[in-house]
């Protein structure tokens, strides 16, 4: 909460905020030479669809934009409404290999349209994410789905993941039902006390008000076992 945002980000101050994101949008399509790429006679606006990478990992895509530069380079373009930056370019090489496949035509770089301060970030190369790399990293996905290998990535975005309540990982109220890593998960135990009410919005934060130092242990002892 702030002076600014009494109430965080709530509706009232996306109404707002989304009128001045949109404004920037096109203060900056006006002033820019930037033109959208057109493909088949289609202007490349959340272009998108399922298509094979190498012939074999389906992946499907939804890409905001992609735009040619006056020096005719093609530039994928992710809208970003958030405070925070990506951790990661790998979502934008993954749209370089999804044009690539799909169209035989590959964007060699990406960006991205800050919708707060209505500016795009500097194109960056997105060579690393070839085809080759992309279909590596989806068959390994592939493997650890068939073993049932999920490893917890916890961070912003586990604000906005729908298996949250599910999630030991980040204090999830039902993950005693659904996650192995949950020690009471599989004892046929209740649902865990909700110790405090640290949530955002209804969705579990990541850390607890919890005492480690006086109960020993991350977790405080479920209501079934306290004595
Ligand atoms: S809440 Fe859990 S399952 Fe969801 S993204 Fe975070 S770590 Fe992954």
């Amino acid at each position: 909460m702030s002076k600014e945002k009494p109430n965080k980000e709530d509706a009232n101050w996306w109404y707002d905020a989304g009128q001045e994101f949109c404004e920037n949008w096109i203060d900056w399509r006006n002033e820019s030479r930037w033109r959208i790429w057109e493909v088949n006679g289609q202007p490349a606006i959340e272009i998108g669809g399922t298509v094979n990478v190498l012939g074999k990992f389906p992946l499907k895509c939804y890409i905001d934009r992609i735009f040619v530069t006056p020096a005719g380079e093609l530039v994928v373009l992710d809208l970003k409404s958030g405070a925070r930056s990506p951790d990661s370019d790998f979502q934008l090489g993954l749209y370089a290999c999804w044009v690539e496949a799909k169209f035989g035509v590959r964007p060699p770089y990406g960006c991205y349209w800050n919708a707060r301060k209505g500016e795009v970030s500097p194109p960056f190369p997105l060579d690393l994410y070839t085809q080759e790399y992309v279909g590596a990293v989806l068959e390994m996905l592939k493997k650890a789905k068939q073993h049932e290998i999920y490893i917890p990535n916890v961070g912003e975005h586990c604000k906005r993941c729908g298996v949250a309540k599910a999630c030991y990982s980040v204090g999830g109220e039902d993950s005693h039902l659904y996650d192995p890593l949950d020690p009471s998960y599989g004892r046929g135990l209740g649902r865990r006390p909700t110790i405090d009410s640290q949530t955002d919005g209804g969705i579990p934060t990541v850390g607890r008000d919890v005492d480690i130092a006086q109960s020993g242990s991350l977790w405080p002892p479920l209501r079934q076992d306290r004595p």
